[in-house]
């Protein structure tokens, strides 16, 4: 068996050993239930506070921004239900047509409950149309949710832009961070966003931890009634796993401009070379601001599940950008959104390099997908 070289960190990231030391060690030592007035329990508030100041020093926001929850689809759903249920009279919403399916697939049910959703559509390079957006704000707009980092292709959304459209008209701003945090700086005190979304295990830490930032002064309604997070998100809080974030949160704030270089580097080496070695291979996002770990490249004429297959068999983990549906893969919206047909839809890998991947792997990763695929292109030709 080949020795593995993981490179689908959009999907979710190793932990790091510190992060992981810190899980352990809190889960032995820290059992308190942060409610509780005693010192086990003050033990485990006081270790919550102190991962909860790391996360917002990541995102230059204050602590009491920082609502904890169990990931992004929960922060998603809170911002989104949240907002909506701020004010009974506004039952729009605005959202991108290349969101992640946590949003995407609420909106049916939204429609059925009678709110108003307008999609923003995307061009051929996956950027929205703030035209489009201009157009659809209107007095009853209850909240836009556009996304950073698209999970798929990378491409980087112009937030500050929409930001600004949206307040114009008294409009409050939702943004899905999950991809970008821990990958680019973000500082809050500069992005107008009301609200921003995020999940832990994109940056390093356990799966089932993540948070919404709410800006201070902005009231959102709970989904889920209790006294924990200020009233804001009911629960007793997963300490150990939310203190792994803390650690992860801290790393990434220390070492962003490395990790950003060197993914980008990672990328950019792999990239050049699959287009060099494949001329049909085209990359999608290509000559729009585009996160530098992401790679989503579609080879017309073929399936990409066989070449992940292939590539899996050589120990080499990218994934398709498209949803896994129980009836097989669906093509991915995204690229559906971007005017992509069917079939190249079906033909597109998404790679995502992480912290721990090295140069040896993106060569060896580059090299084998142009192995995999020649054959196959010249079968199909
Ligand atoms: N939004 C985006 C953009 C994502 O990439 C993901 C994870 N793939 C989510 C939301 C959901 O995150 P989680 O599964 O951790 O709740």
């Amino acid at each position: 068996m080949n020795a593995t070289v993981y490179l689908d960190n959009n999907a979710t990231t190793p932990m790091l050993p510190e992060v992981a030391a810190a899980v352990v060690s809190s889960m032995q030592d820290c059992y308190g239930n942060p409610s509780s007035k005693h010192h086990v329990g003050d033990m485990a508030r006081e270790a919550l506070m102190r991962a909860r100041g790391k996360v917002a020093a990541l995102l230059s926001a204050a602590p009491a921004e920082i609502v904890f929850t169990s990931g992004a689809t929960e922060s998603n759903h809170l911002a989104i239900l949240g907002a909506l249920a701020r004010d009974p009279a506004r039952r729009h919403l605005i959202v991108s047509a290349v969101e992640h399916p946590s949003i995407r697939m609420l909106l049916p049910k939204l429609r059925q409950m009678g709110v108003r959703v307008t999609d923003i559509p995307v061009d051929s390079r996956g950027v929205p149309d703030m035209e489009a957006l201009r157009h659809a704000l209107t007095e009853e707009t209850a909240l836009v949710s556009m996304m950073w980092v698209n999970n798929e292709t990378g491409v980087v959304m112009p937030v500050a832009e929409a930001a600004a459209l949206a307040a114009s008209r008294g409009v409050p701003l939702h943004v899905d961070a999950t991809q970008a945090v821990g990958r680019m700086p973000l500082d809050m005190r500069a992005c107008p966003a009301d609200l921003l979304s995020f999940s832990g295990h994109k940056f390093h830490a356990p799966k089932g931890v993540g948070g919404l930032f709410v800006r201070k002064g902005f009231v959102l309604p709970a989904l889920l009634g209790g006294r924990q997070e200020r009233g804001r998100r009911g629960g007793t809080e997963n300490v150990a796993a939310l203190v792994g974030m803390g650690v992860a949160a801290e790393l990434a704030t220390q070492h962003m401009q490395t990790r950003m270089q060197a993914m980008r580097d990672l990328r950019d080496r792999f990239e050049t070379m699959v287009t060099d070695c494949i001329g049909a291979a085209q990359v999608n996002g290509h000559g729009v601001a585009r996160i530098g770990n992401t790679s989503n490249v579609c080879f017309p004429g073929l399936n990409a599940e066989t070449i992940i297959h292939r590539l899996d068999k050589a120990g080499i983990c990218v994934s398709s950008g498209a949803a896994c549906a129980a009836s097989g893969t669906e093509a991915s919206h995204v690229l559906l959104a971007m005017g992509q047909s069917e079939e190249m839809a079906r033909s597109a890998i998404r790679v995502s390099f992480g912290v721990c991947n090295t140069e040896e792997e993106a060569i060896l990763a580059a090299e084998t997908l142009c192995d995999v695929v020649q054959p196959l292109l010249n079968r199909a030709a």
